[in-house]
């Protein structure tokens, strides 16, 4: 039963009131759902600081607040590269609510807009630490312990054909993800150089594709090099059953779908 809604000021207050008893909650689209099942912490710990609605273009990247919305990506002039991803995201009403911040802490099998920020390495701010901002990996690796996130920095793709996202569902347009792809692949003289490749619902987090990238780095996009990515997509990767697909199945599928948006890719 919930005792206490506190609002803070600050994002570093927030996070000092924060505690065994408490659970943080930006949109509340999964948070409100435990409230309501009366399986969540006492205490509601809140924050209205502007930091976390600042969107901030600095150079060739942007910094996002937490509490920057799906809905405000999704029509942000200069984050049209993530105006898919965040698309994806359910149904209107879940995107005027649903925040980066939360996206990074929700559950398999949501997270897509994580899965976009693994690929594009983004890095990120934890609050009231004064230390560099750090790789998104390593986040959703210990997200349960990390503390409250203020901001996440993400690089912008100098051309809009070198980042990809791809969502696979059951049920158009707003189902739940069977998986996701993102994929980041620069390019210089025609190769790509730095590839980063993540899939979504395809473990118990977020997961870089290692084998993927690996097989593309160095290689231009052309037919033959997208044929082996596919066959090695699913290396390193552990995709659970859930009532949308089964372990197999998610296996079966997951080459077929990269091998797909890493064509739409080259197409350009
Ligand atoms: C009907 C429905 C459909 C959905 N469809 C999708 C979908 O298609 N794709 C998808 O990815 N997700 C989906 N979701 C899940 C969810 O809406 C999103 O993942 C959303 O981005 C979560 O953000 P939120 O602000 O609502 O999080 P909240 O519910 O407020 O919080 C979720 C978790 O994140 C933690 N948290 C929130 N902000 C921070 C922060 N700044 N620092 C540290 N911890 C934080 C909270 O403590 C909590 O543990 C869906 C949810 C519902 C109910």
């Amino acid at each position: 039963m919930i005792q206490s809604v506190e609002t803070h000021a600050t994002i570093a207050e927030a996070q000092r009131a924060m505690g065994a008893d408490a659970i943080y909650m930006a949109g509340g689209t999964l948070v409100m759902r435990d409230v309501n099942a009366g399986v969540t912490a006492t205490r509601i710990v809140r924050s209205s600081d502007p930091v976390l609605a600042d969107i901030r273009l600095s150079g060739d990247g942007v910094t996002i607040g937490a509490g920057v919305t799906m809905a405000m990506i999704a029509v942000h002039r200069d984050l049209t590269f993530l105006a898919p991803v965040a698309r994806s995201v359910g149904g209107p009403q879940i995107r005027n609510m649903a925040t980066v911040g939360g996206n990074l802490f929700a559950p398999h099998p949501y997270g897509d807009f994580a899965v976009a920020m693994l690929a594009l390495g983004a890095r990120v701010s934890v609050a009231g630490q004064s230390a560099a901002p750090r790789p998104i990996a390593d986040v959703l690796r210990e997200r349960g312990r990390i503390g409250l996130v203020a901001s996440v920095q993400v690089p912008r793709p100098q051309a809009p054909a070198d980042f990809g996202f791809l969502k696979a569902s059951r049920i158009k347009p707003k189902g739940v993800s069977v998986l996701s792809i993102a994929a980041y692949l620069p390019r210089q003289g025609g190769r790509i150089r730095g590839a980063r490749v993540a899939f979504g619902a395809m473990g118990p987090m977020p997961l870089q594709a290692s084998a993927v990238e690996r097989v593309l780095d160095g290689q231009s996009l052309d037919a033959a090099t997208i044929t082996r990515a596919a066959q090695v997509a699913v290396e390193g990767l552990d995709p659970p059953t859930d009532p949308l697909a089964t372990t197999w199945y998610r296996r079966e599928v997951a080459g077929v779908h990269l091998k797909r948006l890493l064509e739409r890719m080259a197409r350009g």
